[in-house]
């Protein structure tokens, strides 16, 4: 049996969504992440960040800021306690077709084969319909986390939606919480 893993997206649902964050100084993760993110650990959960940063391709800004924000996020992390497993992202622009934007499922393919994860046993959270959809299609079960200020907008569109969460939560902790009930 493989490992059980929370895929988590990284623009509005562990941080405020930029758009196109390109400094880690501007990088400002949610209340209750950390506190979550841990929770999760704790339960055994390998945590894995997936990330569309097309923001690359366009020119906005280089691999090597990336990873600069991406230590920042890290250590915000390891302030609560938390080694992220992984951290995968796609630098390609959406009119490229690759095969790793999401909601195309080729990052979750290469964490999935690298952590030996079972999908069965495992989860994505995010906050835009696109996350689930991904994680639909790779097979674990989703949770959707509507940033507050696109929430009411997120919902009144649920009959154009076109995969539906397993669940909706108000934020981060409450994701967390579904998650370790199930
Ligand atoms: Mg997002
Ligand atoms: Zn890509």
């Amino acid at each position: 049996m493989g490992n059980k893993a929370v895929f988590i997206d990284r623009d509005g649902t562990i941080n405020i969504d930029g758009p196109y964050l390109d400094d880690p100084d501007k990088f400002k993760m949610y209340p209750n992440v950390g506190k979550g993110v841990k929770k999760l650990k704790d339960q055994g959960f390998k945590i894995i960040v997936i990330t569309n940063q097309s923001g690359i391709a366009r020119g906005y800004f280089t691999e090597e800021v990336l990873s600069k924000i991406h230590e920042r996020m890290s250590m915000e992390f390891n302030e609560f306690g938390v080694e992220l497993d992984g951290i995968y992202y796609c630098p390609h622009h959406p009119d490229n077709a690759c095969g790793c934007r999401k909601p195309k499922t080729g990052l979750f393919e290469n964490a999935i084969e690298k952590h030996d994860i079972d999908v069965d046993r495992s989860y994505m959270i995010g906050d835009k319909i696109l996350d689930i959809c991904a994680g639909q299609k790779i097979g674990v079960k989703t949770v959707l986390i509507p940033e507050a200020h696109n929430r009411t907008k997120i919902l009144s569109e649920k009959n154009e939606w076109e995969c539906c969460p397993d669940y909706i939560a108000d934020d981060f902790m409450e994701a967390a919480k579904w998650i370790i009930k199930m």
